[in-house]
């Protein structure tokens, strides 16, 4: 029997079990998909924000506050890349201009540091391809941006270094109350829990109700991006967000710690909590809106879309707390923005939760905080890349183009505690495929590493999703 379940391996539960690591405990970490950080965390702004925005009060303010100071040190133990970059709400008018007085006085109250309201010459001096027609700004230092994905992967390696479990394509389709605690039914298993932690995103509300009353409810919403290439990444570089209107919040234009550019999102109501397709006309929106922070974005050099859901809870605020009808189930629901944010806060804060409930818990003597450090082969200086060749050829094998990603890099993918077992985890941690042409070289070379590597026939490799298969058999069989 596990001490404690984790549900959902999205930045949430991966800090959850991360931080339970630490502690002398039996813990799983389950997920549905075939990868950790495949549900919203895999396609957000990726903004650690400063804080000013949430309702001062709410535990949406108080763990966003709390969090971003966390994450430079988590980021470091575990070899993240994480900046630090500071962010800007523009105004374009008076009208917009009081929505930025009103945040700054709301982010004194959240009780954010070095805020203050810039002119519209001080923030030309910041961002020379800024709008001429900005006015004034918000301006947060301690806003950052980080990999989100790359984040939960690391923090679910790292629990797992320390002992933790990882169950993947594992979707919790019941859970049952038995004497001691919970028995979680994963498909045709079923596995025994004392106490379950429910941070199942968009799901929550339906994993809640396995073992309570309607509580609450999560309704999804659509945000859509495009994302640029690495050629267009320096044109702005700090986040750059529009004054909350009447009609809005606008979009966002930010770099990306990988030094792409970031135009986005949108919001959109929408039934289907698997709905992440992009659309034309919300792109194109997306586009327009942009073009009050800046004219200057060559489109063009746009390498993809993407769209992700926010898990928007009935409540408003994020939903901490023990299920109302099921002693020792904790809900971590309706994590929508700031989420990321306050991701380690949030851990925390559940850590204390679940303490009341079972009384005080052992650290653990020997739990290790870092992880073996992810070799970046293009951020090596010559003299080391030559010495990594020498000790392992695969370093010197360009898988890659796009991106500079060697065979090396992949196979330790796949090679670690939650390594990558699909196409699209592989991108996720090393970045094959991240680059102009979205794997349209690589893809194939990277399937041969991942059978290889996995001992499986190259037609079981998928994409993305269990039945994402790319190959389906031979083609010219029959030809002598
Ligand atoms: C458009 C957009 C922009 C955002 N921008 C920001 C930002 O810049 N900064 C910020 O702080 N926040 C931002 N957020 C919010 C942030 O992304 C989320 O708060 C965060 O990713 C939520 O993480 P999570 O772990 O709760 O959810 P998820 O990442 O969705 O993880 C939940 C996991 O549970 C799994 N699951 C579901 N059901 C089951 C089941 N039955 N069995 C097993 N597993 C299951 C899912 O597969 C999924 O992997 C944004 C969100 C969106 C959508």
């Amino acid at each position: 029997m596990y001490d404690v379940a984790v549900i959902g391996a999205g930045i949430i539960g991966a800090f959850i079990v991360r931080e339970l690591s630490r502690y002398d405990l039996n813990i799983v970490l389950i997920e549905k998909d075939t990868d950790i950080a495949n549900g919203t965390t895999k396609a957000n702004s990726a903004i650690i924000h400063a804080g000013y925005d949430a309702k001062p009060g709410t535990l949406k303010a108080k763990l966003n506050l709390k969090g971003n100071p966390m994450f430079d040190k988590v980021c470091q133990e575990l070899d993240v890349p994480l900046k630090r970059i500071g962010s800007l709400v523009i105004a374009t008018n008076e009208e917009e201009m009081e929505s930025v007085k009103e945040l700054y006085k709301r982010g004194i109250e959240n009780g954010i540091p070095d805020i203050k309201i810039l002119d519209g010459e001080e923030v030309r001096e910041k961002e020379e391809n800024i709008s001429e027609e900005v006015i004034g700004a918000l301006y947060a230092p301690t806003a950052a941006i980080v990999s989100p994905w790359e984040l939960a992967v690391a923090l679910a390696e790292n629990a797992a270094d320390n002992g933790a479990k990882i169950r993947l394509e594992s979707k919790v389709t019941d859970i049952e109350k038995i004497e001691d605690g919970y028995r979680l039914s994963l498909g045709s298993e079923a596995i025994d829990t004392k106490y379950v932690i429910n941070c199942a995103g968009v799901y929550a509300a339906e994993i809640n109700e396995m073992v309570s009353s309607k509580d609450f409810e999560i309704y999804p919403r659509r945000g859509q991006y495009n994302i640029l290439d690495k050629s267009a990444g320096n044109i702005i570089k700090h986040v750059i967000f529009q004054a909350p209107t009447k009609l809005g919040k606008g979009t966002l234009v930010t770099p990306t710690v990988h030094g792409n550019l970031l135009v986005g999102p949108d919001a959109e109501d929408i039934d289907d909590k698997e709905d992440t397709a992009t659309t034309s006309d919300r792109i194109h929106m997306i586009r327009q809106v942009s073009k009050k922070i800046t004219t200057k974005i060559p489109f063009y050099t746009t390498i993809t879309s993407f769209s992700g859901l926010r898990a928007r809870p009935s409540t408003e605020d994020f939903i901490i707390e023990e299920a109302s009808q099921a002693k020792g189930f904790i809900n971590v629901a309706g994590i929508e923005s700031p989420g990321l944010s306050a991701a380690p806060a949030i851990a925390e804060y559940t850590i204390d939760i679940l303490k009341e409930i079972i009384g005080n818990l052992e650290e653990k003597q020997d739990f290790n905080p870092t992880r073996r450090p992810v070799i970046r082969f293009m951020e090596l200086d010559d003299e080391k890349k030559s010495e990594l060749i020498k000790k392992d050829s695969r370093y010197g094998r360009i898988i890659c183009r796009c991106e500079n990603i060697t065979e090396g890099e992949i196979v330790d993918a796949i090679n670690r505690h939650g390594g990558a077992r699909t196409v699209d985890a592989v991108k996720r941690r090393a970045r094959p495929g991240m680059g102009r042409c979205q794997g349209g070289f690589c893809g194939p070379r990277v399937m041969e590493i991942l059978a290889r590597e996995l001992g499986k026939d190259i037609k079981e490799i998928v994409k993305d999703s269990s039945d994402s298969y790319i190959l389906t058999g031979e083609t010219k069989q029959n030809q002598a």
